[in-house]
């Protein structure tokens, strides 16, 4: 057993390995708390169908401060997308097929209705990402997400962290996808140049990650799909180029944070995350995780989210009864 297995054993050794799919409400809790940085340029805006080219970050006045503002939806959004992929991989290996060669004609067909889950247009409701993400489909099934992620806000000043860019080779692109004729002489005008604001590389946005009715498969598929994000996705607008981010984690608990923790509250005094412990109620288990550590704390969410993947019985997961109104057939 390691260091990081050792330390985390009081929060990580109670749960099951994967989540439960009744809806009942065990009380139980996960809190893991950290923080972003930007390692790339992010840009990070919530209009939607907006048609104009200037593209600004999504700010907030707090308190007097301006800060830039990271909707953590953007994030679970493109978390869904990883642990689905690695499932694929999963469904995809010789034993699992072999095991799907000798199901039975109805589990065959609820299987790859399961296999077929993709993000948004073709949700199963049924796999363990559909358990923890939450699944909706209009009229047949609608499950809540079980993990929470806080919008967050940059420890540092908009005035600091946020910049913008003047594109002339946009302009040019847009100029010749926009139809002049549509809007007469004011559409020409208005995309003859685009604006661009970003997040600088640097800002750092501390969050809260809660996990209701928590299961290892929670804890390691949520730090691996966070740092994944990160490293490979990015998140944000134009994420093929841009809005790549490292993560640090500085402590998990098997507690809600108390109210005075707030994702704003860890912006305006980043040294709390020094001190997790003011975080949570006394009762709580806290680990607190220095930075040195984090690098052996991914390669040990890595290794148990692997094995975990690999040796969970996943027709089994899927024979299980979902709770009354959630049924997927
Ligand atoms: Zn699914």
């Amino acid at each position: 057993m390691n260091d990081i297995e050792n330390k985390l054993s009081g929060i990580i050794d109670e749960l099951p390995d994967l989540p439960e799919k009744a809806g009942l409400w065990s009380g139980r809790i996960l809190t893991i708390v950290g923080y972003i940085e930007m390692t790339q340029r992010g840009i990070f805006k919530s209009t939607v169908g907006d048609k104009s080219n200037h593209q600004v970050v999504d700010k907030q006045d707090i308190n007097g401060t301006v800060r830039a503002e990271l909707r953590g939806i953007k994030i679970l959004t493109k978390i869904r997308d990883g642990l689905l992929m690695d499932l694929r991989d999963i469904y995809d290996q010789d034993t699992f097929k072999n095991k799907e060669n000798g199901l039975d004609e109805r589990t065959k067909r609820q299987l790859s209705f399961v296999k077929s889950c993709r993000k948004s247009e073709n949700l199963c409701g049924n796999c363990v990402v559909c358990v923890s993400l939450g699944s909706l489909s209009p009229g047949r099934f609608a499950r809540r997400s079980r993990w929470f992620l806080p919008d967050m806000f940059s420890v540092e000043h908009a005035n600091d962290c946020v910049a913008g860019y003047l594109d002339f080779d946009q302009a040019g692109v847009l100029n010749t996808v926009d139809s002049p004729s549509r809007g007469g002489m004011s559409s020409r005008s208005s995309s003859s140049f685009a604006t661009y604001e970003f997040v600088k590389p640097g800002t750092r946005f501390p969050f809260k990650l809660m996990i209701r009715d928590p299961s290892k498969y929670d804890f390691f598929a949520s730090i691996k799909a966070l740092n994944e994000v990160g490293q490979v996705d990015g998140v944000g607008a134009y994420s093929s180029r841009n809005g790549r981010f490292k993560m640090q984690l500085t402590a998990v608990s098997n507690e809600s944070p108390l109210n005075i923790a707030t994702n704003i509250d860890l912006a305006e005094d980043f040294d709390l995350l020094n001190t997790p412990d003011r975080l949570f109620p006394p009762n709580a288990t806290v680990v607190q995780f220095s930075f040195d550590e984090n690098e052996d704390l991914l390669a040990y969410v890595y290794q148990k989210y692997d094995e975990l993947l690999m040796g969970a019985d996943w027709i089994e997961f899927l024979d299980k009864k979902t709770p009354k109104g959630e049924e997927t057939e």
